[in-house]
Protein backbone atom coordinates (compact mmCIF):
# COMPACT_ATOMS: atom_id res chain seq x y z
CA UNK A 1 0.00 0.00 0.00
CA UNK A 2 1.39 3.30 -0.55
CA UNK A 3 0.25 7.02 0.30
CA UNK A 4 0.65 10.68 -0.58
CA UNK A 5 1.85 13.62 1.62
CA UNK A 6 -0.94 16.42 1.48
CA UNK A 7 0.32 19.66 2.33
CA UNK A 8 -0.88 23.10 2.59
CA UNK A 9 0.84 26.04 4.12
CA UNK A 10 -0.30 29.42 6.25
CA UNK A 11 2.03 31.67 6.37
CA UNK A 12 2.27 34.41 8.35
CA UNK A 13 4.75 37.73 7.80
CA UNK A 14 4.95 40.20 9.67
CA UNK A 15 5.47 43.31 7.40
CA UNK A 16 8.46 45.82 7.64
CA UNK A 17 6.40 49.07 8.75
CA UNK A 18 7.71 51.24 11.40
CA UNK A 19 4.69 51.86 13.45
CA UNK A 20 1.71 49.01 14.00
CA UNK A 21 -1.37 48.35 11.95
CA UNK A 22 -4.20 50.31 13.34
CA UNK A 23 -1.66 53.02 15.66
CA UNK A 24 1.23 54.92 15.89
CA UNK A 25 3.38 52.47 18.26
CA UNK A 26 6.73 51.56 17.33
CA UNK A 27 6.77 47.93 15.85
CA UNK A 28 10.98 48.09 16.93
CA UNK A 29 11.36 44.31 18.00
CA UNK A 30 13.33 43.46 21.30
CA UNK A 31 11.77 46.55 23.37
CA UNK A 32 10.95 46.45 27.04
CA UNK A 33 8.17 45.20 27.82
CA UNK A 34 4.33 46.98 27.57
CA UNK A 35 6.26 50.36 26.33
CA UNK A 36 4.97 50.28 22.95
CA UNK A 37 1.19 49.85 23.56
CA UNK A 38 -1.62 52.75 23.86
CA UNK A 39 -5.17 52.60 24.18
CA UNK A 40 -5.89 51.57 20.54
CA UNK A 41 -3.88 48.64 20.01
CA UNK A 42 -4.60 47.63 23.58
CA UNK A 43 -8.12 48.15 22.84
CA UNK A 44 -9.69 50.19 25.05
CA UNK A 45 -13.11 51.48 25.05
CA UNK A 46 -13.85 54.81 23.05
CA UNK A 47 -10.56 53.93 20.88
CA UNK A 48 -10.12 54.30 17.37
CA UNK A 49 -8.36 52.27 15.23
CA UNK A 50 -6.74 54.00 11.80
CA UNK A 51 -5.63 52.26 8.74
CA UNK A 52 -1.52 52.32 8.09
CA UNK A 53 -0.98 53.15 4.55
CA UNK A 54 2.07 51.75 4.73
CA UNK A 55 0.82 48.53 5.92
CA UNK A 56 -1.30 48.36 2.90
CA UNK A 57 0.94 49.40 0.50
CA UNK A 58 3.95 46.35 1.66
CA UNK A 59 1.09 44.23 1.31
CA UNK A 60 -0.52 45.45 -2.05
CA UNK A 61 3.25 44.49 -3.12
CA UNK A 62 3.52 41.07 -1.55
CA UNK A 63 0.38 40.27 -3.24
CA UNK A 64 1.17 41.36 -6.72
CA UNK A 65 5.10 39.67 -6.41
CA UNK A 66 2.48 36.31 -5.57
CA UNK A 67 0.57 36.79 -8.31
CA UNK A 68 -2.58 37.37 -6.76
CA UNK A 69 -5.15 39.11 -8.28
CA UNK A 70 -6.76 42.27 -6.51
CA UNK A 71 -10.17 42.63 -5.71
CA UNK A 72 -11.12 46.32 -6.26
CA UNK A 73 -12.66 46.40 -2.47
CA UNK A 74 -11.90 44.91 0.57
CA UNK A 75 -12.84 45.38 4.18
CA UNK A 76 -11.99 44.32 7.66
CA UNK A 77 -13.88 42.10 10.11
CA UNK A 78 -13.64 40.81 13.89
CA UNK A 79 -12.64 37.94 14.82
CA UNK A 80 -13.46 36.44 18.23
CA UNK A 81 -10.88 35.01 20.41
CA UNK A 82 -10.49 34.80 24.21
CA UNK A 83 -6.41 35.06 24.32
CA UNK A 84 -5.00 36.44 27.53
CA UNK A 85 -2.46 38.10 25.05
CA UNK A 86 -5.46 39.89 23.20
CA UNK A 87 -7.03 42.59 25.69
CA UNK A 88 -9.13 43.38 22.75
CA UNK A 89 -10.81 40.08 22.52
CA UNK A 90 -10.82 40.05 18.95
CA UNK A 91 -8.15 40.31 16.09
CA UNK A 92 -8.88 42.27 13.12
CA UNK A 93 -8.26 40.34 10.16
CA UNK A 94 -10.04 40.23 6.95
CA UNK A 95 -12.82 37.30 6.40
CA UNK A 96 -15.10 36.95 3.37
CA UNK A 97 -13.42 39.76 0.92
CA UNK A 98 -9.40 39.04 1.75
CA UNK A 99 -7.65 41.85 -0.03
CA UNK A 100 -5.98 39.15 -2.43
CA UNK A 101 -6.78 35.92 -3.60
CA UNK A 102 -5.89 33.35 -6.59
CA UNK A 103 -2.59 33.75 -6.70
CA UNK A 104 0.92 31.49 -7.15
CA UNK A 105 4.33 30.57 -6.48
CA UNK A 106 6.47 28.28 -8.31
CA UNK A 107 9.05 26.38 -6.72
CA UNK A 108 12.08 24.18 -7.95
CA UNK A 109 14.80 22.07 -6.49
CA UNK A 110 18.83 23.32 -7.74
CA UNK A 111 19.12 19.44 -7.12
CA UNK A 112 16.24 18.35 -8.78
CA UNK A 113 15.06 15.92 -6.07
CA UNK A 114 11.43 17.17 -7.21
CA UNK A 115 9.75 18.43 -10.65
CA UNK A 116 9.23 22.41 -10.99
CA UNK A 117 5.95 23.29 -9.74
CA UNK A 118 3.22 25.82 -9.06
CA UNK A 119 1.89 26.29 -5.76
CA UNK A 120 -1.28 28.16 -5.79
CA UNK A 121 -2.28 30.44 -3.29
CA UNK A 122 -5.79 30.66 -2.23
CA UNK A 123 -5.54 34.24 -0.54
CA UNK A 124 -3.59 36.71 1.48
CA UNK A 125 -5.06 38.84 3.74
CA UNK A 126 -3.99 41.61 6.58
CA UNK A 127 -4.70 41.58 10.02
CA UNK A 128 -2.94 42.52 13.23
CA UNK A 129 -1.15 40.71 15.83
CA UNK A 130 -1.40 39.53 19.05
CA UNK A 131 0.93 39.87 22.07
CA UNK A 132 3.39 37.41 23.60
CA UNK A 133 2.75 34.93 26.55
CA UNK A 134 5.88 34.64 28.75
CA UNK A 135 5.72 31.17 30.53
CA UNK A 136 8.10 30.43 33.51
CA UNK A 137 10.40 32.71 31.88
CA UNK A 138 10.61 35.98 34.42
CA UNK A 139 12.52 35.58 37.37
CA UNK A 140 12.93 31.92 37.37
CA UNK A 141 8.98 32.10 38.63
CA UNK A 142 6.64 29.60 37.90
CA UNK A 143 4.30 31.97 36.34
CA UNK A 144 2.97 33.99 33.08
CA UNK A 145 3.69 37.54 32.46
CA UNK A 146 1.86 39.25 28.98
CA UNK A 147 3.76 41.53 26.59
CA UNK A 148 1.98 43.52 24.82
CA UNK A 149 4.37 45.12 22.29
CA UNK A 150 3.61 43.18 19.54
CA UNK A 151 -0.09 43.50 19.75
CA UNK A 152 -1.46 45.28 16.67
CA UNK A 153 1.92 44.68 14.39
CA UNK A 154 0.54 43.95 10.67
CA UNK A 155 0.96 40.84 9.52
CA UNK A 156 0.18 39.25 5.80
CA UNK A 157 -1.22 35.77 6.04
CA UNK A 158 -0.71 34.05 3.05
CA UNK A 159 -2.61 30.50 2.34
CA UNK A 160 -1.72 27.98 0.15
CA UNK A 161 -3.88 25.94 -1.84
CA UNK A 162 -2.97 21.90 -0.81
CA UNK A 163 -0.23 21.61 -3.35
CA UNK A 164 2.56 20.20 -2.02
CA UNK A 165 3.90 16.49 -1.61
CA UNK A 166 6.46 16.28 0.62
CA UNK A 167 8.04 17.32 3.12
CA UNK A 168 10.87 18.76 0.95
CA UNK A 169 8.32 20.87 -1.48
CA UNK A 170 7.22 22.52 1.64
CA UNK A 171 10.07 23.35 3.07
CA UNK A 172 11.29 24.87 -0.79
CA UNK A 173 7.93 26.77 -0.56
CA UNK A 174 8.74 28.17 2.36
CA UNK A 175 12.39 29.28 1.30
CA UNK A 176 11.25 30.70 -2.30
CA UNK A 177 8.78 32.90 -0.29
CA UNK A 178 11.30 34.07 2.19
CA UNK A 179 13.62 34.62 -0.80
CA UNK A 180 10.72 36.92 -2.54
CA UNK A 181 9.52 38.83 0.70
CA UNK A 182 13.22 39.94 1.74
CA UNK A 183 14.15 40.88 -1.88
CA UNK A 184 10.59 43.02 -2.31
CA UNK A 185 11.67 44.01 1.16
CA UNK A 186 8.30 43.70 2.89
CA UNK A 187 9.31 41.87 5.54
CA UNK A 188 13.10 40.63 7.17
CA UNK A 189 11.45 37.08 7.81
CA UNK A 190 13.16 36.41 10.57
CA UNK A 191 11.94 33.20 12.31
CA UNK A 192 13.71 33.60 15.13
CA UNK A 193 12.38 37.01 15.70
CA UNK A 194 8.68 35.83 14.59
CA UNK A 195 8.64 37.79 11.76
CA UNK A 196 7.89 34.71 9.70
CA UNK A 197 5.82 32.00 11.03
CA UNK A 198 4.21 29.02 9.51
CA UNK A 199 1.07 26.51 10.13
CA UNK A 200 0.55 23.40 8.01
CA UNK A 201 -2.42 21.17 6.93
CA UNK A 202 -1.02 17.96 6.56
CA UNK A 203 -3.10 14.63 5.67
CA UNK A 204 -2.71 11.50 3.52
CA UNK A 205 -4.55 10.40 0.63
CA UNK A 206 -4.14 6.51 0.43
CA UNK A 207 -4.65 3.97 -2.12
CA UNK A 208 -6.29 0.50 -0.70
CA UNK A 209 -7.46 -2.08 -2.16
CA UNK A 210 -10.71 -0.83 -2.89
CA UNK A 211 -9.39 2.70 -4.22
CA UNK A 212 -8.93 5.90 -2.01
CA UNK A 213 -8.77 6.71 1.24
CA UNK A 214 -7.78 9.73 2.72
CA UNK A 215 -6.56 10.49 6.88
CA UNK A 216 -8.10 13.78 8.92
CA UNK A 217 -6.73 17.31 8.05
CA UNK A 218 -4.11 17.48 11.03
CA UNK A 219 -3.20 21.44 11.33
CA UNK A 220 0.64 21.51 12.86
CA UNK A 221 1.48 24.84 14.81
CA UNK A 222 4.65 26.83 16.13
CA UNK A 223 7.36 25.50 13.53
CA UNK A 224 10.09 28.52 13.93
CA UNK A 225 12.54 27.29 11.00
CA UNK A 226 12.47 25.50 7.90
CA UNK A 227 14.00 22.56 9.81
CA UNK A 228 11.29 22.30 11.81
CA UNK A 229 8.62 22.87 9.00
CA UNK A 230 10.32 19.86 7.18
CA UNK A 231 11.13 17.24 10.23
CA UNK A 232 7.51 18.36 11.70
CA UNK A 233 5.66 17.38 8.03
CA UNK A 234 7.64 14.45 7.93
CA UNK A 235 6.83 13.05 11.73
CA UNK A 236 3.32 13.92 10.94
CA UNK A 237 2.96 11.73 7.67
CA UNK A 238 4.32 8.67 9.41
CA UNK A 239 2.28 9.23 12.64
CA UNK A 240 -0.96 9.53 10.39
CA UNK A 241 0.22 6.62 8.60
CA UNK A 242 0.42 4.15 11.89
CA UNK A 243 -2.66 5.69 12.83
CA UNK A 244 -4.46 4.77 9.90
CA UNK A 245 -3.30 1.03 9.80
CA UNK A 246 -4.44 0.81 13.40
CA UNK A 247 -8.01 2.45 13.13
CA UNK A 248 -8.33 2.95 9.42
CA UNK A 249 -10.05 6.66 10.46
CA UNK A 250 -10.99 8.39 7.45
CA UNK A 251 -11.83 11.89 6.93
CA UNK A 252 -15.71 13.17 6.99
CA UNK A 253 -16.64 12.02 10.62
CA UNK A 254 -13.54 13.79 12.39
CA UNK A 255 -12.80 17.08 13.31
CA UNK A 256 -9.92 18.92 11.84
CA UNK A 257 -7.13 18.45 14.51
CA UNK A 258 -4.63 20.76 15.92
CA UNK A 259 -0.93 20.00 17.08
CA UNK A 260 1.99 21.17 18.27
CA UNK A 261 5.42 20.69 16.75
CA UNK A 262 7.74 19.83 20.05
CA UNK A 263 11.34 20.38 18.37
CA UNK A 264 13.28 19.17 20.84
CA UNK A 265 11.22 15.92 21.55
CA UNK A 266 10.85 15.56 17.34
CA UNK A 267 7.23 15.28 17.73
CA UNK A 268 3.67 16.41 17.21
CA UNK A 269 1.41 16.89 20.47
CA UNK A 270 -2.40 16.92 20.01
CA UNK A 271 -3.51 20.30 21.53
CA UNK A 272 -7.70 20.86 20.37
CA UNK A 273 -9.84 20.30 17.84
CA UNK A 274 -9.65 23.05 15.20
CA UNK A 275 -12.66 25.73 15.85
CA UNK A 276 -14.42 26.26 12.75
CA UNK A 277 -15.01 29.36 11.43
CA UNK A 278 -18.97 29.94 12.77
CA UNK A 279 -17.01 29.82 16.14
CA UNK A 280 -14.89 32.81 15.62
CA UNK A 281 -18.61 34.97 15.48
CA UNK A 282 -16.94 37.08 12.38
CA UNK A 283 -18.54 40.64 12.00
CA UNK A 284 -17.36 43.38 10.00
CA UNK A 285 -15.22 45.75 11.69
CA UNK A 286 -17.42 49.29 12.34
CA UNK A 287 -14.41 51.28 13.27
CA UNK A 288 -12.47 51.22 10.04
CA UNK A 289 -13.32 51.96 6.50
CA UNK A 290 -13.54 49.67 3.70
CA UNK A 291 -9.83 49.73 1.43
CA UNK A 292 -10.52 50.72 -2.43
CA UNK A 293 -7.46 50.14 -4.70
CA UNK A 294 -8.03 50.92 -8.69
CA UNK A 295 -6.23 49.24 -11.59
CA UNK A 296 -3.95 51.54 -12.03
CA UNK A 297 -2.92 51.36 -8.38
CA UNK A 298 -2.25 47.71 -8.61
CA UNK A 299 -0.45 48.58 -11.67
CA UNK A 300 2.02 51.10 -10.41
CA UNK A 301 3.15 48.58 -8.09
CA UNK A 302 3.42 45.76 -10.34
CA UNK A 303 5.73 48.10 -12.17
CA UNK A 304 7.72 49.02 -9.41
CA UNK A 305 8.71 45.42 -8.89
CA UNK A 306 11.47 45.13 -10.89
CA UNK A 307 13.15 41.50 -11.31
CA UNK A 308 12.10 38.69 -9.21
CA UNK A 309 14.27 36.22 -7.96
CA UNK A 310 12.17 33.65 -10.26
CA UNK A 311 13.52 35.72 -13.20
CA UNK A 312 16.54 36.76 -12.31
CA UNK A 313 17.62 33.01 -11.91
CA UNK A 314 16.24 32.17 -15.14
CA UNK A 315 18.32 35.22 -16.81
CA UNK A 316 21.28 33.87 -15.07
CA UNK A 317 20.99 30.09 -16.66
CA UNK A 318 19.14 31.42 -19.85
CA UNK A 319 21.28 34.37 -21.13
CA UNK A 320 24.48 33.85 -19.28
CA UNK A 321 24.93 30.13 -19.19
CA UNK A 322 25.30 29.35 -15.18
CA UNK A 323 24.17 26.39 -14.43
CA UNK A 324 20.87 26.32 -12.27
CA UNK A 325 22.62 25.37 -9.38
CA UNK A 326 24.69 28.38 -9.43
CA UNK A 327 21.89 30.71 -10.68
CA UNK A 328 19.90 29.38 -6.99
CA UNK A 329 22.79 30.30 -4.67
CA UNK A 330 23.46 33.45 -6.10
CA UNK A 331 19.86 34.72 -5.86
CA UNK A 332 20.30 33.46 -2.87
CA UNK A 333 22.82 35.60 -1.44
CA UNK A 334 20.33 38.79 -1.26
CA UNK A 335 20.33 42.30 -3.53
CA UNK A 336 22.99 43.80 -2.46
CA UNK A 337 25.26 40.88 -3.11
CA UNK A 338 23.70 40.67 -6.06
CA UNK A 339 23.74 43.78 -7.29
CA UNK A 340 27.76 43.73 -6.82
CA UNK A 341 27.85 40.64 -8.97
CA UNK A 342 26.34 41.79 -11.90
CA UNK A 343 28.33 44.66 -11.64
CA UNK A 344 31.17 42.51 -11.48
CA UNK A 345 29.99 40.56 -14.24
CA UNK A 346 28.76 42.97 -16.71
CA UNK A 347 31.86 44.99 -16.45
CA UNK A 348 34.24 41.76 -16.75
CA UNK A 349 31.81 40.44 -19.30
CA UNK A 350 32.53 36.95 -17.48
CA UNK A 351 29.38 35.51 -15.86
CA UNK A 352 30.87 32.37 -14.99
CA UNK A 353 34.00 33.48 -12.74
CA UNK A 354 32.60 36.65 -11.48
CA UNK A 355 30.19 33.93 -9.85
CA UNK A 356 32.69 31.70 -8.80
CA UNK A 357 34.56 34.50 -7.16
CA UNK A 358 31.50 36.05 -5.38
CA UNK A 359 29.78 32.68 -4.17
CA UNK A 360 32.93 31.25 -2.97
CA UNK A 361 36.11 33.79 -2.16
CA UNK A 362 33.75 36.80 -1.40
CA UNK A 363 31.56 35.08 0.62
CA UNK A 364 34.23 33.54 2.55
CA UNK A 365 35.58 36.74 3.40
CA UNK A 366 32.63 38.13 4.34
CA UNK A 367 31.36 35.43 7.04
CA UNK A 368 35.25 35.28 8.26
CA UNK A 369 35.22 39.26 8.86
CA UNK A 370 31.31 39.65 9.56
CA UNK A 371 31.16 41.98 6.67
CA UNK A 372 28.43 43.01 4.60
CA UNK A 373 29.62 43.28 0.58
CA UNK A 374 29.02 47.24 1.29
CA UNK A 375 32.10 47.11 3.76
CA UNK A 376 34.19 44.63 1.68
CA UNK A 377 37.24 46.58 0.88
CA UNK A 378 37.48 45.10 -3.26
CA UNK A 379 34.80 46.99 -5.52
CA UNK A 380 32.74 45.08 -7.81
CA UNK A 381 34.90 47.01 -10.22
CA UNK A 382 37.99 46.25 -8.95
CA UNK A 383 36.79 42.63 -9.24
CA UNK A 384 36.25 42.64 -12.90
CA UNK A 385 39.55 44.31 -13.70
CA UNK A 386 40.84 41.31 -11.39
CA UNK A 387 38.75 38.79 -13.91
CA UNK A 388 39.89 40.70 -17.06
CA UNK A 389 43.72 40.67 -15.89
CA UNK A 390 42.92 36.44 -15.88
CA UNK A 391 41.11 36.85 -19.17
CA UNK A 392 43.95 38.55 -21.27
CA UNK A 393 46.78 36.69 -19.42
CA UNK A 394 48.51 39.29 -17.72
CA UNK A 395 47.78 37.48 -14.10
CA UNK A 396 48.25 33.57 -14.57
CA UNK A 397 45.20 31.49 -13.11
CA UNK A 398 47.62 29.73 -10.80
CA UNK A 399 48.41 33.25 -8.95
CA UNK A 400 44.61 34.63 -9.05
CA UNK A 401 44.06 33.56 -5.29
CA UNK A 402 47.61 35.42 -4.30
CA UNK A 403 46.28 38.73 -6.16
CA UNK A 404 43.14 38.56 -4.89
CA UNK A 405 44.12 38.42 -1.35
CA UNK A 406 47.04 40.85 -1.85
CA UNK A 407 44.33 43.49 -3.15
CA UNK A 408 42.06 42.62 0.11
CA UNK A 409 45.16 43.36 2.49
CA UNK A 410 46.40 45.83 0.96
CA UNK A 411 43.17 47.48 -0.23
CA UNK A 412 45.03 48.04 -3.96
CA UNK A 413 44.63 47.53 -7.23
CA UNK A 414 44.77 44.61 -9.33
CA UNK A 415 48.02 46.17 -11.37
CA UNK A 416 49.46 46.76 -8.25
CA UNK A 417 49.16 43.32 -7.27
CA UNK A 418 50.57 41.80 -10.21
CA UNK A 419 53.82 44.00 -9.42
CA UNK A 420 53.85 43.21 -5.95
CA UNK A 421 53.79 39.76 -7.12
CA UNK A 422 56.66 39.75 -9.16
CA UNK A 423 54.54 38.77 -12.54
CA UNK A 424 55.77 39.81 -16.03
CA UNK A 425 53.61 38.92 -18.50
CA UNK A 426 54.68 35.97 -20.52
CA UNK A 427 54.48 36.85 -24.25
CA UNK A 428 53.18 34.19 -26.75
CA UNK A 429 56.38 34.10 -28.54
CA UNK A 430 57.94 33.11 -24.90
CA UNK A 431 55.85 30.43 -24.26
CA UNK A 432 56.21 29.18 -27.62
CA UNK A 433 59.45 29.07 -27.23
CA UNK A 434 60.01 27.40 -23.31
CA UNK A 435 57.13 24.90 -24.42
CA UNK A 436 59.47 23.86 -27.81
CA UNK A 437 62.71 23.79 -25.47
CA UNK A 438 60.72 20.96 -23.01
CA UNK A 439 59.09 19.28 -25.34
CA UNK A 440 62.52 19.07 -27.61
CA UNK A 441 64.39 17.72 -24.09
CA UNK A 442 61.54 15.10 -23.43
CA UNK A 443 61.14 12.84 -26.52
CA UNK A 444 59.30 10.28 -23.91
CA UNK A 445 56.88 12.57 -23.14
CA UNK A 446 55.82 13.81 -26.54
CA UNK A 447 55.45 10.37 -27.50
CA UNK A 448 52.94 9.22 -24.46
CA UNK A 449 51.11 12.33 -25.62
CA UNK A 450 50.85 11.21 -29.08
CA UNK A 451 49.69 7.47 -27.82
CA UNK A 452 47.00 9.45 -26.49
CA UNK A 453 48.43 9.61 -23.19
CA UNK A 454 47.72 13.75 -22.32
CA UNK A 455 48.07 13.60 -18.53
CA UNK A 456 51.93 12.73 -19.57
CA UNK A 457 52.21 16.44 -20.49
CA UNK A 458 51.71 17.59 -16.70
CA UNK A 459 55.47 16.47 -15.99
CA UNK A 460 56.55 19.22 -18.18
CA UNK A 461 54.43 22.20 -16.01
CA UNK A 462 56.33 21.74 -13.04
CA UNK A 463 59.92 22.27 -15.28
CA UNK A 464 58.49 25.50 -17.05
CA UNK A 465 57.35 27.00 -13.77
CA UNK A 466 61.00 26.28 -12.27
CA UNK A 467 62.50 28.02 -15.66
CA UNK A 468 60.03 30.99 -15.27
CA UNK A 469 57.94 31.48 -12.58
CA UNK A 470 55.26 33.73 -14.73
CA UNK A 471 54.42 30.94 -16.92
CA UNK A 472 50.41 30.02 -15.89
CA UNK A 473 50.19 26.27 -15.75
CA UNK A 474 46.99 25.76 -18.03
CA UNK A 475 48.92 28.19 -20.76
CA UNK A 476 51.75 25.93 -20.66
CA UNK A 477 49.79 22.47 -21.50
CA UNK A 478 47.85 23.70 -23.64
CA UNK A 479 50.39 25.12 -25.83
CA UNK A 480 52.56 22.16 -25.29
CA UNK A 481 49.64 20.13 -26.61
CA UNK A 482 49.22 22.86 -29.42
CA UNK A 483 53.06 21.82 -30.41
CA UNK A 484 52.73 18.34 -29.95
CA UNK A 485 50.17 18.06 -32.42
CA UNK A 486 52.46 19.76 -34.99
CA UNK A 487 55.49 17.61 -34.16
ZN1 LIG B 1 -0.78 51.29 19.89
MN1 LIG C 1 -4.05 34.51 10.88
Amino acid sequence: MSYTTVVGLEVHVQLATQSKLFCRCSTQFGAEPNTQTCPVCIGMPGSLPVMNREAYQLALKTSVAINCEIPAFTKWDRKQYFYPDLPKGYQISQFDLPMSEHGWLEISDPKDRFEPKRVRILRAHLEDDAGKSVHDEVHGRADSEIDLNRTGTPLLEIVSEPDMRSAAEAKAYMQELRLLLTHIGVSDCNMQEGSMRCDANVNLHIDTPDGKAATPIVEIKNMNSFRAVERAIEYEAGRQYRVWQETKQQMGDVPKQTRGWDDAAGKTLGQRSKEESSDYRYFPDPDLVPVLSTPEEVEAVRASLGDLPADIRRQLADDHGLSSYDADVLVNQGREVLAYFFNAAEKSGDYKAACNWVTQDIQRVLKEQEQSIDEFSISADQLADLISAIGDNRLPKSRSKDAFELMLTNEIDVAAAIEKLGIEQVDESALVTLCQELLDANPKIVADVKGGKQQAIGALIGQAKKKNSNVDPGQVRKMCLELVEKM
